[in-house]
Formats: structure tokens, C-alpha cells, sequence
């Protein structure tokens, strides 16, 4: 060991491997904890896919920004699909069988090859902090006996549902029975009562119990105990009741969220200026900013769905016949690969580009965290994606959920029913019901979900400030770090 580290070896600090899933989300979520353990010190070596890459150099000073922490380097590999591969809508899961069968191979020829990163100046990785989904690299932990911390990009509440799924398919309450999705599901405990079928993470949504997403869900997730610890992106006023529940399966979870609010308090220690780290995969259009700058306090409603919904043309019509009738002003995100017509047109339509000018604004991608911070903002209409909820939480906007996929569908449902700071209309797209809730939302029930938003967001505010629950557990997940030393 000694050789490998060269003579100053002792005194290294720990060399912390982090590897998120290769899309916007994860990436996003897991960048900023690599600059939190970075601001303590620790080396970072960070997985980041070639499509990826490309694009954090095209669009981003990520690659800038790091350069000021010694320490930290950025590796690619590849993510197992061709670059053409569409890496939106459902075939966005593609990247997970891909991972698995062509990643994991060569993450670890290339983690023996280039000898645990180790080098004159770094330690050979001390732990590696792998996405929960990523179960290769527990296979490799385990093989080379190097300890392994799962990062969960999701919410407590996703992964616990998913965590049950067992129980539920046991239960016979997977696949949907013939009381349908609005059927209340039991086998999820601190959660009787008002999760329905439809609320599951979308994964769930099966006519048949051997389809094979359900299974990779279903093992990925459960294999998530055999880490020593885990880190999650919630905090404990958010989520506590919740992640009790898992602390009865993984006792050593680190709630350290929300991290970009995190790490935006640990720069403001440090008189950092440089607070908000942009991970976007797309250019981002910063004109919007000056579109909001004219607008009322509170006035607009932000409409975005992430990085991989896809809407039909169709769909997104009742958007903004929705949006124009609720009579509400509009920032609305259309990246360009959104939207999904028959014979593949798949441009933004004309009429809808050209009515949007009365009250509204469209860009293809937005600096969201800013967006969201700004005073015009009030509302946003979210696909409810985990960074999505948190980034809004944080910055006390109450939310309209239309779920998409996966977690955002139990998302949306702890956003209405358990923090109520929003309303949910998974499963419906239509004019009427969008211009109700926008109209609801934004002026009827308005200074109501503007006070429990911002009530929410002082919390999240507190969690990350010194002495909060999650400034305390990054400290302690990094003393525990340092533990692994040998
Ligand atoms: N995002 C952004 N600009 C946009 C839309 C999204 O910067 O115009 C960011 C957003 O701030 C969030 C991420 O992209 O950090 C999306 O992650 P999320 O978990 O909400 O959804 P996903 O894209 O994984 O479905």
C-alpha cells in the first residue's frame, strides 16, 4: 500500500470513487455531493458517461469550476448505448440493462487496470459512493473488499415503496385488481391510508408480475442492504417518518438534502459567491431571467417536465390551451427532443409557439434553480422528478404535479396529500382540469399554498444550515469516511 501511495501516504485524504446513473437527475443530485466532500478535503474521483461528458464540456463550467479543488477528477466511461439512442421518454430505462451488461464490465477492467485510481498524490479509492441502481459496482466492492456507501437519487418515500415490493406483489397488490388504481394500498407501511395503485412508482404499473422492470426494480432496490451505509437526498423534517422506516433495513442512512441547497449554505460559509453548480446537459437559455425581471412578484407559473418526459402533440395543446385560459402568465421549458408526433414530427407546433407571446415565454432549457428563486415565480408545473420537488421545496414555490414515470408518481402524491404544498393531476391532461388547478394554484387558493410552501422551505433551509439534521449527517458520513482508513 505504502508503494502505492507514494511516501507521503499517511497524511493523503480518504479518495472517495463517486458513480451516478449517466442521466441529467442523478448526475445533477450526485455532483453536488461531490463538491460538498470536495469543500471538506477529500480526493473525488467522479464517473461521468462519454455522452455526458461531452455535453457538461459543451454546456457547463463544471469542468472549470472543479479545477479549483485539487483533488477532484472527472473519469468517462462509456453508458452502454449509442450515441443516437434516444435518452428521453421510456426508453430512457435502456440505460439500465446497458449499464449492467457493457459499464460494469468495463468499470471494473478499468478500475484494475488504472490500479484503484491510486497515483503519487492519491490514495487507491477508499469507498466508493455508487448510485443505488448501479448494483455492478456492489458486485465489484464487494469482490476487491472495498467498502460501498449507495446513494439514493430518489425520494425516501420512492424507495421505500419500491423497497416493499415483495410485500405488495405478496399481497396480491401488484399487478392492479379489478378495483383499479384508485384501489389504497396497505403493504407500505407509514403510508396506510392515502397511497393508492396509482400513486406506486410507475414501475409498479404491471398487468403481469414477471415483467422484467418490475424484477430489476425489485433487485436493485433490495440490494441496496448490502452497503455499509447509504446517503439520501432528503432531509429529516421532509421525509423522517419515512426513512425510520428504513432505518429498520439500513441502519446506517445519511440524510444529507436537499444538496444543492446544501451545498449552496456550505459556499455561503465560506463567502463563496460561486453558489449554484450547473450540471445541464443542454445549453441554457438565461434570457428567461430577463423575461421574468418584468413580470409581477409571484405572478408566473413555471412549467417544466425534466430531462426525459416526452409529450405528444396532443397533450401538449391542453397545456397551453390550459395555461392560456387560466389566464396566468407562463414560463414553459420545451427541450427540443420533448415532444413525440406520429411520422416523427416532432417540432414545437407553430400556432402554439406564436400564441404563447401574449403572456408567456418558451425556452428549450432553463437555469431552473435560479428560476425558481426568482420573486416573479409562483407556481410550477412539475413532472415532479425528485431534483424537481426539492429544488422547489427549497425555494418555497408551490407545485402542480403532472407525473410522468417512475417516482414521480408517489412524488406527486406525498406533494399533495402529505406536505400539501401542491396539487396533483397524475393520469389527466385535459384543458379544463389543467386551467382549474393552474386558476386554483396561482389565485384561489394562492396565499394558502404560498404560506405551508414557504413554512417547508424554512425547514429545508434549517436542515442544511450548521447544526440542522443534514449538515450534521454529512459531517458524519465524512468522520465515517475517514473511519475507512486502513
Ligand atoms: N433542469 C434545468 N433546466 C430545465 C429543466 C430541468 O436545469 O429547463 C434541471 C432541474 O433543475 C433538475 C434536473 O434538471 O435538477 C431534472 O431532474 P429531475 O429529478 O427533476 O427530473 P428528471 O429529469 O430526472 O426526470
Amino acid at each position: 500500500l505504502k508503494q502505492l501511495m507514494g511516501s507521503q501516504g499517511a497524511t493523503l485524504p480518504p479518495h472517495v470513487l463517486i458513480f451516478p446513473l449517466p442521466i441529467q437527475g442523478h448526475v445533477n443530485s450526485m455532483l453536488k455531493l461531490a463538491e460538498l466532500l470536495c469543500l471538506s478535503g477529500l480526493d473525488i474521483t467522479f464517473i461521468v458517461s462519454e455522452f455526458g461528458h461531452r455535453r457538461l464540456l459543451k454546456h457547463t463550467t463544471v469542468v472549470s469550476r472543479f479545477e479549483r479543488y485539487p483533488g477532484f477528477r472527472f473519469q468517462s466511461i462509456s453508458d452502454g448505448l449509442p450515441d443516437d439512442h434516444p435518452r428521453a421518454g421510456e426508453r430512457v430505462m435502456d440505460i439500465l440493462p446497458a449499464t449492467k451488461n457493457i459499464t460494469g464490465p468495463l468499470f471494473k477492467k478499468m478500475m484494475v487496470e488504472k490500479n484503484l485510481f491510486a497515483s503519487d498524490t492519491r490514495r487507491p479509492i477508499t469507498c466508493i459512493i455508487a448510485d443505488g441502481v448501479l448494483s455492478f459496482c456492489g458486485d465489484f466492492a464487494e469482490e476487491k473488499g472495498i467498502p460501498l456507501i449507495y446513494f439514493r437519487t430518489v425520494s425516501a418515500c420512492s424507495f421505500w415503496a419500491c423497497f416493499r415490493m415483495p410485500e405488495l406483489i405478496e399481497a396480491g397488490e401488484i399487478p392492479v385488481k379489478g378495483s383499479g388504481m384508485d384501489q389504497i394500498v396497505t403493504s407500505v407501511p407509514g403510508m396506510e391510508g392515502f397511497l393508492r395503485y396509482r400513486d406506486l412508482p410507475g414501475f409498479c404499473r404491471v398487468n403481469d408480475i414477471n415483467e422484467p422492470k418490475l424484477h430489476i426494480l425489485k433487485s436493485e432496490t433490495r440490494q441496496t442492504t448490502r452497503a455499509q451505509a447509504a446517503i439520501a437526498n432528503t432531509f429529516e423534517d421532509l421525509e423522517g417518518p419515512i426513512v425510520s422506516q428504513i432505518r429498520k433495513h439500513i441502519p446506517r442512512i445519511f440524510t444529507i438534502g436537499p444538496s444543492h441547497a446544501h451545498l449552496k449554505s456550505r459556499l455561503a460559509e465560506k463567502k463563496d459567491e460561486n453558489s449554484i453548480l450547473s450540471g445541464s446537459f443542454w445549453a441554457e437559455d438565461r434570457s428567461c431571467l430577463d423575461w421574468l425581471n418584468a413580470q409581477p412578484p409571484k405572478s408566473v407559473i413555471y412549467v417544466s417536465f425534466g430531462s426525459i418526459t416526452v409529450v405528444s402533440r396532443e397533450q401538449l395543446l391542453e397545456f397551453w390551451h390550459g395555461l392560456v385560459n387560466s389566464g396566468q402568465r407562463f414560463l414553459w421549458v420545451m427541450r427540443p427532443d420533448s415532444i413525440v408526433g406520429e411520422d416523427g414530427k416532432n417540432q414545437i407546433p407553430i400556432e402554439l409557439e406564436e400564441g404563447t407571446k401574449a403572456r408567456g415565454y418558451m425556452v428549450g432549457w432553463a437555469p431552473q434553480e435560479e428560476v425558481l428563486n426568482h420573486e416573479a415565480v409562483g407556481g410550477f408545473l412539475t413532472h415532479s422528478g425528485w431534483n424537481s420537488t426539492l429544488e422547489s421545496i427549497v425555494a418555497g414555490v408551490p407545485m402542480i404535479c403532472w407525473p410522468y414515470f417512475a417516482d414521480q408518481m408517489i412524488n406527486s402524491r406525498f406533494v399533495s396529500e402529505v406536505w400539501k404544498i401542491g396539487l396533483d393531476m397524475k393520469d389527466t391532461c385535459e384543458r379544463k382540469i389543467i386551467e382549474k388547478v393552474v386558476r386554483e394554484l396561482m389565485e384561489e387558493r394562492k396565499e394558502e399554498f404560498l404560506e405551508r410552501a414557504e413554512n417547508m422551505a424554512k425547514l429545508a433551509r434549517k436542515a442544511v444550515s450548521k447544526g440542522g439534521s443534514s449538515y450534521s449527517n454529512l459531517e458524519a458520513l465524512i468522520d465515517y469516511i475517514k473511519t475507512m482508513i486502513i
